[in-house]
């Protein structure tokens, strides 16, 4: 398969090639366009499978870097994972020469106050980060997710051991009816299935 047969904007094919992929993954071949349509999915896949491309590559196709507001949220349950989620994203904006796009990582044991200072005058367009410190800035008001467009709930099993899935729930509660939510979770506990009856509607599964 090539991305080409994806229904991708020219911009995003060439920020492919020019950060070396060329073919997709199973998983992005089997994701990808059914993000792109707008679709929920429900990846179950380990790491080293693509994930991240699986839905950085569509959010970057419809990402408006002129709107100055918040319109992708990616939890994810430790800081190193969301540092390099964060650094993906900003290799792919800088391949698709997207200067105006910010993209900022709020992650536990930062600097709160002064998060919450730089969200009063600016809404990064897509934001990275620990479920907990996410939705402190949201309760705080500071981050505004009121028009979010993609809400991205990765390592979803990791997120529930690790407690922070009423984090999640409060965060997707806080975003509009008609959000799309991307989860990846490497297994399928029982306990994730309310949240995801909850958020996701007609959901694809895939299992890679
Ligand atoms: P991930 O599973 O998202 O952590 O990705 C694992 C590694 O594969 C990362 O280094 C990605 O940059 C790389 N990768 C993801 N998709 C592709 C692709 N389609 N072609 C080549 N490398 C890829």
């Amino acid at each position: 398969q090539q991305f080409g047969q994806f229904n991708l904007k020219p911009a995003v094919l060439a920020a492919l090639k020019k950060i070396g992929f060329e073919h997709p993954t199973p998983i992005q071949s089997k994701l990808i366009p059914t993000v792109l349509r707008g679709g929920d999915v429900v990846g179950q896949s380990q790491t080293g499978s693509g994930k991240t491309h699986t839905f950085l590559v569509p959010i970057f196709n419809q990402l408006k870097p002129e709107l100055q507001r918040t319109q992708v949220v990616i939890t994810t349950p430790s800081r190193e994972l969301a540092a390099q989620i964060a650094k993906a994203a900003r290799t792919f904006a800088e391949a698709m020469a997207m200067e105006k796009v910010s993209i900022v990582e709020y992650v536990g044991g930062t600097d709160k106050a002064r998060q919450i200072r730089q969200l009063e005058k600016h809404q990064p367009q897509l934001v990275v980060g620990t479920p907990g410190r996410l939705a402190d800035l949201v309760k705080t008001g500071a981050l505004v997710v009121n028009q979010v467009k993609t809400l991205v709930v990765d390592e979803a099993d990791m997120t529930l051991d690790m407690g922070f899935l009423p984090d999640v729930d409060f965060l997707a509660a806080a975003m509009p009816k008609d959000l799309q939510t991307l989860v990846f979770s490497a297994t399928m506990p029982e306990k994730l299935k309310p949240f995801l009856r909850k958020y996701l509607e007609n959901p694809s599964f895939t299992t890679i």
